[in-house]
């Protein structure tokens, strides 16, 4: 019987160093990865959006809600991506651990500076960019002040790991760096190479690369192809000599396979988030896999 009671205590001991865990939810899959990095061990991370699916149009699924309920920090991208599907889920969660203002809540687009900033706010037009673009961390120049971001974060909230969460990072960083190297080198013979890309989410990895943007298949952000704009990208792509359509992995590629054939012109699905295609598995074979989509030819 006593042996008994041990095992119960074990239990309940087990079961309460597990509840101390430090547990983080994001918003998408290529911050739980960075966070991997930088929190190893001492904290568990998920992150709510599968990555096949269109980032501005998550479904929330109800166990978001609970997984909300017992996190500590909640990371998430910004600069509205997430504003058609997550404020509702925050207030739902009820959890004031991570309530916007509250200091288990981290927005990663305050610390870039984003591109495509318009003059006037034009949401009645459909835009789903009306803050600028959102899509930063595709510049994978973005990812040092968004794993700094991190560090410091982590470090904030659980100071008594600061020298482990800062070991981590500064391994990253070198990582990173490493990996900056090779891709720049392969990267220079994409130097003035046009293309033209569906949704206006590769944007800051084009601009890092100097290539050059003459059009995209949406009309404006998050409006559907219509056959008279097409007819504007055909007019665009006589006068122009464009190289390769981008295409992400989960809006309609019908367009882009037209013009692809008609005008003979490479198309090219690439991941935009890791897991979006089975070889970007984090944030370092995410940017190898675009990279070798581009360069190989
Ligand atoms: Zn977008």
């Amino acid at each position: 019987m006593k042996y008994l009671n041990w095992i119960f205590i074990y239990i309940i001991l087990l079961f309460n160093a597990n509840s101390k865990e430090i547990n983080i939810i994001t918003t998408y899959q290529y911050m739980a990865n960075i966070v991997e990095n930088i929190g190893g061990d001492r904290v568990k991370v998920t992150a709510l959006a599968n990555s096949k699916w269109n980032p501005h149009t998550i479904v929330p699924k109800p166990s978001f809600i609970a997984k909300m309920r017992t996190a500590d920090l909640l990371i998430i991208n910004g600069a509205q991506l997430e504003i058609g599907w997550l404020p509702q889920l925050i207030r739902q969660a009820n959890n004031p651990k991570i309530q916007f203002e509250s200091v288990g809540f981290l927005d990663l687009s305050k610390f870039v500076s984003l591109i495509e900033i318009p003059k006037e706010v034009s949401r009645a037009l459909g835009d789903v960019h009306p803050e600028g673009n959102p899509h930063y961390y595709l510049d994978y120049m973005n990812i040092f002040p968004i794993a700094e971001a991190i560090k410091n974060k982590l470090i904030e909230l659980y100071p008594e790991n600061q020298e482990y969460f800062l070991d981590n990072f500064n391994r990253f960083k070198n990582k990173l760096n490493e990996k900056i190297k090779i891709w720049e080198t392969n990267l220079i013979k994409l130097k003035g190479t046009k293309v033209i890309e569906y949704h206006k989410i590769f944007d800051y990895f084009i601009k890092r690369c100097e290539m050059s943007l003459a059009g995209t298949l949406e009309p404006l952000p998050g409006i559907p192809p219509s056959s008279r704009h097409i007819k504007e990208v055909e007019k665009l792509i006589n006068q122009e000599n464009i190289k390769f359509i981008l295409q992400d992995v989960y809006n309609p590629d019908d367009a882009a396979k037209y013009l692809s054939k008609k005008y003979n012109i490479k198309l090219l699905i690439l991941p935009h988030d890791v897991g979006a295609t089975n070889d970007a598995y984090d944030i370092f074979s995410l940017f190898d896999s675009i990279i070798d989509r581009l360069t190989n030819d």
